[in-house]
């Protein structure tokens, strides 16, 4: 596995969601951010189940860095392994718009 993926894998781990993704930003060689999907609802609203994919958070937290920069995105299933984690028609879209170059899940 790359070992890209493999940190997007170690990344996803740590997330507290139910089902745990992870993702890493990669530009110029380098890892500019991490995430994984998290809660970031408000308990007193109608938006208190609302969650952030973590490629969303990642490529938020890239910035400037994000246009052209590759993205690793991994699921880790329950027992450890990777599980799919193809990004959702919503994050598809975003990933385009915001114009990285590549995108590779487990
Ligand atoms: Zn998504």
């Amino acid at each position: 596995m790359n070992k890209y993926l493999e940190e997007a894998l170690r990344v996803a781990k740590t997330s507290r969601c139910r089902y745990q993704h992870g993702c890493v930003v990669v530009s110029n060689g380098r890892i500019v951010s991490k995430a994984t999907n998290k809660k970031v609802g408000d308990p007193k609203t109608a938006w208190r189940k609302a969650h952030i994919h973590a490629e969303v958070a990642a490529v938020l937290a890239a910035g400037k860095r994000a246009p052209g920069a590759l993205v690793y995105v991994a699921r880790v299933l329950a027992d450890g392994s990777p599980g799919d984690s193809q990004p959702c028609k919503k994050c598809e879209g975003y990933l385009n718009r915001v114009g990285v170059a590549k995108v590779v899940w487990t």
